[in-house]
């Protein structure tokens, strides 16, 4: 947390599975904060740019997270909605590739983050469903991961694989990386497969907590984003669901999602309870009886 109690955060959305909400998820949580006045940045690691495409910008050739991860003169583009957009096109296939030999080519996301300092609150990173390059800058430059999936059977066996990946780059190349959770998407509430499925990882972080794996602190984030059909629409106008429809469900879903996520970060960002009551006692008492006590 901040001086002026504002929250700073790197989230990396991944799976390695495609389809299963990342780039919704990323671009309307990223909405949503930027509607409630945190200053937002999007980052699109997919060379299928559809987080760019989603928000409706353009990236000019050789610019954007390409032009990050080959060391060039790299900028964000800012959209409107209060959002900025480091930009994504198919040529990022080609810079993740060129990249495959280059000194330091697992931080190039992380120093440009840094070089932009306190420009932004929270810098939402859009992963790729692949674990290469690309996903390892994401990583390696994330605070933490956010892990969104379907709620079914098979896509359960797949976190425990996720979680391996994630604990193996913290170890090699980012060692506060933590998991903040699984959130899931497309969800229907009504599907007893659903409901045991989310208990099932509920009971699975449950039991995680006293260990010092990468995940002790992660849970199931709540709301779930049910499945809407406007979530799926609004990518081909270019616009957020805040901006296509504000009133639908899934507006509403990722919006209470996003100002979840906030008080989590707000929360954790306090100093322990113990720690809080002494300050409090010292400043409660008058200077003369802290120091006969010293
Ligand atoms: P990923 O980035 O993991 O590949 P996407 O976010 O692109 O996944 O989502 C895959 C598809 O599912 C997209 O067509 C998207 O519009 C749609 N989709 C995502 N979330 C929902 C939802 N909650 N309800 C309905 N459709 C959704
Ligand atoms: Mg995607």
């Amino acid at each position: 947390m901040r001086s002026d109690g504002s929250v700073r955060r790197t989230v990396a959305f991944m799976n390695q599975k495609g389809g299963v909400g990342k780039t919704t998820s990323a671009v309307n949580l990223a909405a949503a904060w930027a509607n409630q006045g945190v200053r937002t940045l999007v980052v699109d690691l997919d060379p299928q740019g559809h987080a760019t495409l989603a928000l409706g910008v353009e990236v000019a050739p050789g610019d954007g997270a390409e032009a990050v991860l080959l060391g060039g003169e790299a900028s964000a583009i800012a959209r409107s909605g209060g959002l900025d957009v480091l930009g994504a096109d198919t040529d990022l296939a080609a810079a993740e590739h060129e990249l495959a030999h280059a000194e330091g080519r697992h931080h190039r996301l992380r120093d440009w983050l840094v070089a932009a300092g306190d420009r932004y609150d929270v810098v939402v990173i859009d992963c790729p469903p692949s674990l290469g390059l690309l996903t390892l800058n994401g990583l390696a430059a994330a605070d933490e991961v956010i892990i969104p999936m379907h709620a079914h059977f098979l896509a359960l066996q797949g976190v425990g694989k996720l979680l391996e990946t994630v604990t193996a780059v913290a170890g090699r190349v980012n060692p506060g990386l933590i998991v903040r959770g699984v959130m899931f998407c497309a969800h229907e509430e009504q599907s007893r497969h659903s409901r045991e499925v989310v208990n099932d990882l509920v009971s699975f972080f449950e039991a995680s907590r006293e260990t010092d794996s990468v995940w002790a602190g992660a849970e199931v984030l709540r709301p779930a984003i049910r499945r809407n059909i406007k979530l799926a629409e609004c990518p081909s106008f270019g616009q957020t669901v805040f901006e296509y429809d504000a009133t639908c469900a899934g507006a509403a879903d990722y919006s209470a999602l996003a100002a979840a996520l906030l008080t989590r970060w707000l929360e954790a960002d306090q100093p322990p309870a113990a720690e809080r009551d002494a300050g409090a006692e010292l400043e409660a008492k008058p200077e003369a009886t802290v120091r006969a006590e010293s």
